[in-house]
């Protein structure tokens, strides 16, 4: 239980929170050790977490600290180098008192738990920065282990090269210290690495402290400099994070340092941990930039609904198409072009790198409108082993009449083949040189001839079916939308029962449904799997606020639709964090709420 640390923003696991102090602090933020007066903790520096340790019980033994609101106070603990085996590590495990000011338990990923602390700090962390497996192991570990809304501080490791990755990871406070040692060793460090002091004919930032001439400064500059770097790449990483973007920005990165770079790798192999804190939708587009990109939740996990939740209404034969740098494809030239030769005989599904196949009725589904790639058809043996597999899958769970492949020779091309020659499945192919050039668009159209055109309402109906497919689980079209009447256009579609009741409406900035009341009870009393959220006795407003929460489901994500239910009210919303830590957590807005209804 905390009351002094609070969650306001979530990116990935990274967060923005406020650790409140008589000064609040935003974080992720550096902390700094404060000499200890007889008075108790007097405050840090703006912006800065002071942090008040009431040390080791090691050395001796200790009376619990006054404490106050001014600093985070590190209660008397024992640390352990890592490596300490587990059994030492439980016959000195410490009692950690409840204590009514901001406070700390030291811990190793070993001996992590709920002792009531607002903050963690991790012991022998030094040990495991450095090496990816080990670095990553750690953090899981320690996230894990300790309550979602408490901080985890890192002590002794942080540089202005590795915070972004650090705190992508899930670390909420560093210190400076190791950013200042290595300045007083005459090493200069940047955000893409260190440089010696002696070899620098330049200083390459314009910190206060690098306004001294090159030749007159110090190793005391060099490490006030250090320090301001660490700090400015923290500001870099917050605004990251308030963006919905810090992922893209550590692929980046974590490129100059080559254990960095296996962190991210190896927090990639992380599906669950990375999975669980992913949102299933967006405002912030993602930016394609890095082979990286492709191992990302948000394209997996896109990659892998469509190929297992999806499922193909049409009767009409298969056209898959390259997809284009302006989004949503169908508001693209080369897209108008292909639309008016295909002229609703065939059912399109765009290729691309980074994400798959993207079938026409899901074109506005995130993240299939909010990438943006190079488009250059040129992809790597990465990419292109990556979309041939998911377009593979998508072809042995759909069946098609034809399949026509009106793409260019390179790279889709590549990708047609090889999928052809595992599934045994002929493709038709129809595009000559490039795919809107007058003869290849003349082939697309010829080879549609004799084909059925569908209608409007049988393209609404499955765009409805399709979302819900996606967004709730195989068979969730079905289910909730079986017999049903869409109003209004395309992409604002309301969803509506025989009767004329509304059901739900798309929202097009994410292709995502939204439920009414109505709705809601279908989907609660339909087969397709639901998300719920249980509150205690009262109708809520606005918002659920995490404390009122008594239950979630634990595979509701940031974002998704969640039945909100009490004994006094029925309610539908979005989730605001994921399942888990709703259930965990005693601070912060749990859910948004659409609509409720008193019982
Ligand atoms: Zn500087």
């Amino acid at each position: 239980m905390t009351d002094y640390f609070e969650i306001h923003r979530r990116d990935g696991p990274a967060r923005i929170a406020e650790l409140r102090l008589a000064e609040p602090v935003t974080t992720p933020a550096i902390a700094e050790a404060e000499p200890r007066s007889a008075d108790g903790p007097a405050g840090g520096r703006r912006g800065t977490v002071a942090v008040a340790d009431a040390g080791s019980l090691w050395t001796a033994d200790r009376d619990l600290p006054e404490g106050n609101d001014d600093a985070l106070t590190v209660l008397p603990h024992r640390g352990f180098p890592s490596g300490t085996d587990e059994a030492v590590m439980d016959s000195f495990a410490v009692e950690y008192p409840d204590v009514d000011y901001p406070s700390a338990a030291v811990v190793a990923p070993e001996t992590a738990g709920d002792y009531g602390t607002d903050a963690y700090v991790a012991s022998g962390a030094q040990g495991f920065v450095g090496h990816g497996a080990g670095f990553k192991d750690a953090v899981v570990e320690l996230r894990e282990s300790i309550p979602a809304d408490s901080a985890l501080y890192l002590p002794g490791v942080a540089t202005p090269a590795n915070v972004a990755t650090l705190v992508y990871a899930g670390v909420d406070l560093v210190d400076a210290d190791r950013a200042v040692v290595a300045g007083t060793q005459g090493k200069y460090l940047t955000t893409e690495g260190t440089h010696y002091l002696e070899d620098l004919s330049e200083l390459p930032c314009a910190c206060p402290a690098c306004r001294t001439p090159v030749s007159e400064f110090t190793r005391a500059d060099c490490a006030e400099h250090n320090e301001n770097a660490l700090r400015a790449e923290l500001g870099v990483v917050r605004e990251r994070i308030r963006a919905g973007r810090l992922r893209d920005y550590v692929e980046g990165q974590a490129r100059h340092d080559q254990w960095l770079t296996a962190a991210l790798r190896e927090f990639d192999q992380q599906w669950s941990y990375l999975e669980q804190r992913a949102p299933v939708v967006r405002d912030a587009e993602l930016a394609a930039a890095t082979e990286d990109t492709l191992r990302r939740v948000e394209i997996q996990r896109f990659a892998e609904r469509v190929t297992t939740r999806y499922r193909n209404r049409f009767d009409n034969p298969l056209v898959l198409v390259p997809c284009s740098a302006t989004k949503p494809y169908s508001d693209s030239q080369s897209h108008g072009q292909f639309h008016d030769a295909i002229q609703f005989r065939g059912h399109t599904v765009s290729m691309t790198s980074p994400i798959g196949v993207v079938p026409q009725e899901l074109e506005l589904t995130y993240p299939a409108q909010h990438y943006d790639a190079v488009v250059t058809g040129r992809w790597s043996e990465d990419e292109t082993a990556f979309v041939a597999s998911v377009l593979r899958r998508y072809l042995e769970r759909n069946d098609y009449p034809r399949v026509i492949a009106h793409v260019p020779p390179e790279g889709y091309r590549e990708v047609c083949e090889r999928v052809e020659a595992d599934l045994g499945v002929e493709f038709e192919y129809t595009v000559e040189d490039h795919p809107t050039t007058t003869e290849s668009l003349g082939n697309l159209m010829r080879t549609l001839d004799g084909e059925l055109k569908y209608g409007k309402r049988e393209r609404q109906h499955n765009t409805v079916k399709a979302i819900a497919d996606y967004q709730f689980g195989p068979g969730a079209g079905d289910a909730l939308f079986e017999e049903i009447r869409t109003e209004s256009r395309y992409p604002k579609l309301r969803v509506q029962d025989r009767d004329g009741v509304q059901l739900a409406a798309m929202v097009p900035q994410y292709g995502v449904l939204s439920f009414t009341l109505a709705g809601a009870r279908r989907w609660v009393d339909s087969e397709a799997p639901t998300k719920r959220v249980e509150i205690d006795a009262f109708a809520p407003h606005g918002s659920v606020l995490a404390p009122g929460v008594v239950d979630a489901d634990d595979d509701v994500r940031v974002g998704d639709e969640v039945v909100i239910e009490g004994p006094e009210a029925f309610a539908v919303g979005r989730a605001e964090m994921a399942g888990p830590e709703m259930s965990e957590s005693t601070r912060g807005i749990a859910a948004n709420v659409r609509h409720v209804e008193e019982k």
